[in-house]
């Protein structure tokens, strides 16, 4: 038998953290544990019911067999009308891809472009997949660190001393996932400014949260505000956070052909096309009535203001008050150096989120995994009674720190 063997290009990436989380979060419930998760990135609400019958339509016309490789004429032109609609932007049927969910279509973008010892600027905190996909393609992941005190959020400054000459990307993500921040229309048009004069830089903008933000902020991407960045912008965005359809797998991008065609090619020798079925429920997402996007955002707000307002009761936490997605991202520095009741020193937010964990049995992602520490990620994609009793149990083990 032949020893095992993993290629060079496996070992320099981790296994997804958060992905990690919940499943050691499902295997503590399934012994009988009484765990809250508050690690799962996903919303709580279900797919609309429209999006559901679209597509159980679509399987009884036979909508069942391989499409055209990234994408459905009608779901590209779904994506297109969207773009035009909620951002303003003109793409080309030729500058839309349709991908297996949005991690695929970063997978794609990267692996499709980043040579061996290319740069790839990542704000932190950070996606957990940007540095792993980065560095499977090859890639160097440079990571600018923005903490509490500048609201997780990079200066202009940061961008332009990071840039060298092997940069080759610099991935943006508003509202951020795992900070929950987002940049205004000057704040990004500040960070555009830096890139326009360095024209080797392409620009990937994350917008997957892009429909789940409060009223006091107004969400825009960075082609809204910099047009001249078009030629060397992919927008990528998908229906899983906004539509509550994570388990469809539906991704896309809008950005140049020449880049557009490259993801193409890859991903006809990968995956070929996303499933027809979900391509079909996409459209029926976009094109459908978008009034209940309002409702579950007020729902996401008030949820937001409890849990932030009692994170920061709680001895220790520093939590600002992010502008959208569904995270908030206390900073733990507050505990660093305090002793558990049973005499454990807590030196690293991994070991403070598995004090939560076993003490009071909350789940949550240290924030080693997102690259920003010590802190640590809440998704409060979960009901207000189980936020309030997750919140509660922090407050009480971070009280209990001496
Ligand atoms: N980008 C960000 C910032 C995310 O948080 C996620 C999912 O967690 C994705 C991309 C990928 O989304 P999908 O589930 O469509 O692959």
């Amino acid at each position: 038998m032949s020893a095992p063997h993993v290629s060079a290009a496996l070992n320099r990436i981790q296994p997804s953290a958060t992905l990690a989380m919940t499943a050691r979060v499902a295997g503590l419930k399934a012994q009988g544990v009484d765990v809250i998760g508050l690690s799962a990135g996903e919303p709580d609400f279900d797919t609309p019911d429209f999006v559901k019958e679209a597509a159980i339509e679509a399987i009884r016309r036979g909508q069942t067999k391989y499409t055209l490789v990234d994408g459905t004429v009608a779901l590209k032109e779904a994506i297109r009308a969207k773009f035009k609609r909620d951002n303003g932007l003109d793409y080309g049927a030729d500058q839309i891809t349709v991908n297996v969910g949005g991690k695929h279509t970063l997978f794609n973008a990267l692996v499709a472009t980043v040579d061996p010892g290319d740069e790839v600027i990542i704000p932190a905190p950070y996606w957990v997949s940007y540095p792993d996909i980065v560095a499977f393609a090859g890639g160097v992941p440079v990571i600018i660190a923005a903490g509490a005190a500048q609201h997780y959020k990079i200066t202009p400054a940061q961008l332009d001393a990071a840039i060298t000459k092997k940069t080759r990307w610099l991935i943006l993500n508003s509202p951020s996932n795992p900070s929950g921040a987002a940049y205004s229309p000057d704040e990004l048009k500040a960070l555009g400014e830096v890139l326009l004069r360095h024209p080797h830089v392409m620009l990937l903008t994350d917008d997957m949260y892009e429909h789940v933000w409060y009223a006091d902020f107004a969400f825009a991407t960075m082609l809204q505000v910099c047009p001249d960045l078009t030629d060397r912008t992919l927008t990528v965005n998908g229906c899983s956070k906004a539509y509550a359809m994570t388990g469809w797998r539906i991704g896309y991008a809008g950005g140049p052909s020449w880049l557009i065609k490259a993801m193409g090619k890859l991903q006809s020798q990968s995956t070929s096309n996303p499933c027809s079925i979900a391509q079909a429920a996409a459209v029926a997402a976009l094109t459908g009535p978008q009034a209940f996007l309002d409702e579950r955002n007020a729902a996401f707000r008030k949820r937001r203001d409890m849990v932030v307002a009692m994170l920061n009761d709680a001895p220790g936490l520093d939590c600002p008050l992010p502008e959208g997605a569904f995270y908030v991202y206390p900073d733990a520095s507050g505990c660093m150096g305090k002793v558990t009741p049973d005499g454990q020193k807590i030196d690293s937010d991994a070991k403070l989120i598995d004090y939560f964990l076993d003490t009071a049995r909350v789940a949550a992602v240290p924030g080693e995994a997102f690259g920003l520490s010590p802190a640590f990620r809440v998704s409060y994609a979960t009901s207000e009674a189980v936020l309030k009793e997750a919140c509660l149990r922090i407050q009480q083990a971070c009280a209990a720190l001496k």
